[in-house]
């Protein structure tokens, strides 16, 4: 690179004009010195010199057109890289002077920063929910695997089939919203909530005994109960819960095992919060 920038001054916006200056001045070389020579030694053969120049030039313009064919891949992967970036090309800033070497370079890193924004904008949609914006299952699991120590719920909204069927579906997604919402402004910062899938969500407690969880878990759902996110009737959204210590277990187990709490609250009669075998009754 050192003397690709040394070199800059020459023709800034061309490098092609940049090689073929440096390829004259070396393939001038020996022809300067056999003129020099002969010069100091007072000996000039005008014959033997016409002939060394007229060599110099055919090896220059050899020189020069195998040198332009060479460069032809560098030329196609700068106009690719340019054709490529158009769109971006006004929001990323446009190269000035800059010649087809220096193109390709900030065109390929220009390029790779945007796919690197491009897959970390993925990698979060990969882990998110779109209607709540709340970690997804994927997203979730992701974060409780690496937590051995704690507790996790999964909690249900009760007979969310009837506020479809009777309000219209768009009427059941600003419920899922708005709850989704709820559950988060009502767990610690540490905690992780995710949108289990349909009309259930799953928190993770790290480091939390799993009698606290239920605790929080009661709370909600007594404020819940209580009307906090309403119908379009006016009723009151309820919802069931599981919760259970993850005590070590894969989390898949765990949540096997907060899904059984969660089915046992349901059978219980809904409403209410499951703590593996304990029963707390909510409202
Ligand atoms: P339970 O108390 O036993 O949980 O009864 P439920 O009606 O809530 O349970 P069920 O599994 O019978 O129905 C779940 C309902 O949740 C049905 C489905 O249409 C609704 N649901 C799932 N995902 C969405 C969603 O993204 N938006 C809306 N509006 N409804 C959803
Ligand atoms: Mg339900
Ligand atoms: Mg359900």
């Amino acid at each position: 690179m050192r003397f690709y920038q040394l070199t800059r001054f020459l023709f800034p916006s061309s490098l092609r004009m940049r090689m073929f200056t440096v390829c004259f001045v070396g393939t001038h070389v020996p022809l300067l010195s056999f003129a020099g020579w002969q010069a100091t030694t007072g000996r000039i053969d005008w014959s033997d010199l016409a002939v060394v120049l007229a060599a110099t030039l055919v090896g220059t313009i050899f020189t020069l057109i195998a040198i332009d064919a060479l460069m032809a891949p560098v030329r196609a992967a700068t106009q690719t890289i340019a054709a490529l970036e158009r769109e971006q090309i006004d929001a990323l800033g446009s190269v000035r002077d800059a010649d087809m070497l220096a193109e390709l370079l900030s065109g390929v890193s220009r390029a790779s920063e945007a796919t690197r924004m491009r897959l970390a904008t993925l990698a979060v949609a990969a882990h998110r929910d779109p209607l709540t914006g709340l970690l997804n299952r994927r997203g979730f699991l992701a974060q409780a695997d690496a937590v051995a120590d704690g507790a996790v719920a999964l909690i249900d909204l009760d007979r969310f089939k009837t506020v479809n069927d009777s309000f219209g579906h768009d009427a059941g997604d600003v419920i899922l919203q708005d709850f989704a919402a709820f559950l988060a402004r009502h767990v610690r910062k540490g905690d992780a909530v995710a949108r289990w899938g349909g009309e259930e969500f799953a928190v993770l407690f790290p480091g939390t005994e799993d009698g606290e969880a239920a605790a929080v878990l009661q709370r909600i759902g007594n404020r819940l109960a209580a009307g906090m996110i309403p119908r379009p009737d006016g009723a009151a959204v309820t919802c069931s819960g599981g919760v259970v210590a993850i005590d070590g277990d894969p989390i898949d187990l765990a949540m096997r095992r907060a899904d059984a709490a969660l089915y046992a609250a349901k059978h219980g009669g809904r409403n209410q919060i499951r703590v593996t075998d304990a029963h707390i009754r909510l409202g």
